[in-house]
C-alpha cells in the first residue's frame, strides 16, 4: 500500500525560470527503505523539502502536480501536523540542533516537549534512542560542542524521537567516520522493521546496495531510473548519469543476481573480493 506519492511534481524556485524538479511521480510503499542518488544539484534536496510540505508552505516558488500523504493531499494538513508523520534530518547537522537546549539528552527531548508527549512516555523514549544510537556517554554534553558526528547522530535521534511513519533522511552520513556510518544503516535497518519508510539520500552506494529496496536516481531534476536495487545498480545506463559504482558494489551485485537472494554483506564480500584479486 502506498503511504506517500508524487503525481507530475514540478517545481521552479522564486524568481528562477529554469523548474529543477520536472515531471517526477512515485509512490512510497511503507516499510520500504528507498535510496536516493544523484549528482551534486541534481534535485535531491528540493524533493525531500517537497514530500515534507516544506515547499511551498513555508518556501514559496511554483510547484505543480500534487504530494500525497495518506490518500489526502499535504495540503491539507498543517505543517505541524505534517511533520509529526513525515521526519526530516537536514543535510547539515548544526541547521537541525534548536540551540536552546543545553544537553543532548534535552535536545532529543525537544520535539516531543513540543508535541505534548506526556512525560514518562518521553522519558522512556529518551532513554531508549541514547542506546540505540550510542550516546550514553555524550547524554550531559552541551550539543554544540559536539562534532559534526556526533551532532549528525543527535539530530537523526530527534527525528526518530517523533516516531513519524516516513523518515527523511538527508545524507545522513555525510559527517561521519566509517563505523558510524555503518551504525546509522543498521538504526536504517531497525527502524525498517519497526514498520518504518525510509527515504535515504544518500553517496555511498556500497551501502546502498546492501540495505535498500529500491534506488531512485535523479538526473537534473528528472526520476531517470528507479526499481529494485540489484536491477537499477546492474543496469548499465546507470554511468551516463555519472554515478560512480564502487567495485565492491559491483562484485556484489554479481554475486546477488538480478534478483537472487543477497549471499554476503558487503563487509564479507570485500573480503571475499580481496581473496579474488578482482
Ligand atoms: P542536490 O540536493 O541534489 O544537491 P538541490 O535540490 O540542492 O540538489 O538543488 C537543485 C537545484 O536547485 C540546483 O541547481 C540548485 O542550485 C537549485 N537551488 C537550490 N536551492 C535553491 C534556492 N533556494 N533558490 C534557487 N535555486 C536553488
Amino acid at each position: 500500500m502506498s503511504i506517500l506519492s508524487l503525481k507530475n511534481i514540478n517545481y521552479c524556485y522564486p524568481l528562477e525560470n529554469e523548474p529543477v524538479i520536472q515531471d517526477v511521480s512515485f509512490a512510497l510503499e511503507k516499510g520500504k527503505v528507498y535510496g536516493v542518488i544523484g549528482e551534486n544539484e541534481s534535485g535531491k534536496t528540493t524533493l525531500c523539502n517537497i514530500m515534507r510540505g516544506f515547499i511551498p508552505n513555508l518556501y514559496k516558488g511554483t510547484l505543480r502536480g500534487e504530494v500525497t500523504f495518506k490518500d489526502k493531499s499535504i495540503s491539507e494538513y498543517n505543517i505541524g501536523e505534517l511533520a509529526a508523520h513525515i521526519g526530516y534530518s537536514f543535510q547539515n547537522p548544526f541547521t537541525q540542533i534548536s540551540g536552546v537546549k543545553d544537553t543532548v539528552y534535552e535536545e532529543i527531548a525537544y520535539g516531543m516537549e513540543n508535541l505534548g508527549i506526556p512525560r514518562d512516555k518521553m522519558t522512556q523514549r529518551v532513554d531508549e534512542l541514547i542506546v540505540l544510537f550510542q550516546l550514553e556517554k555524550l547524554k550531559d554534553q552541551n550539543p554544540f560542542e559536539l562534532s559534526g558526528g556526533q551532532k549528525q547522530l543527535v539530530a537523526l535521534a530527534s527525528v526518530v524521537a517523533l516516531d513519524p511513519e516516513i523518515i527523511i533522511l538527508d545524507e545522513p552520513t555525510s559527517q561521519l567516520d566509517p563505523k558510524s556510518t555503518e551504525d546509522i544503516f543498521q538504526i536504517v535497518e531497525y527502524l525498517k522493521k519497526a514498520g518504518k519508510t525510509i527515504f535515504l539520500v544518500e553517496h555511498k552506494v556500497d551501502l546502498l546496495a546492501e540495505y535498500c529496496d529500491e534506488i531512485f536516481l535523479l538526473y537534473d531534476g528528472r526520476l531517470v531510473m528507479q526499481g529494485k536495487t540489484a536491477e537499477v545498480l546492474s543496469d548499465e545506463s546507470i554511468l551516463q548519469y555519472r554515478v560512480q559504482l564502487p567495485q565492491v558494489t559491483l562484485f556484489y551485485l554479481k554475486l546477488v543476481g538480478k534478483k537472487g537472494k543477497v549471499p554476503l554483506t558487503v563487509a564479507e564480500t570485500f573480503k571475499a573480493l580481496k581473496g579474488s584479486g578482482e
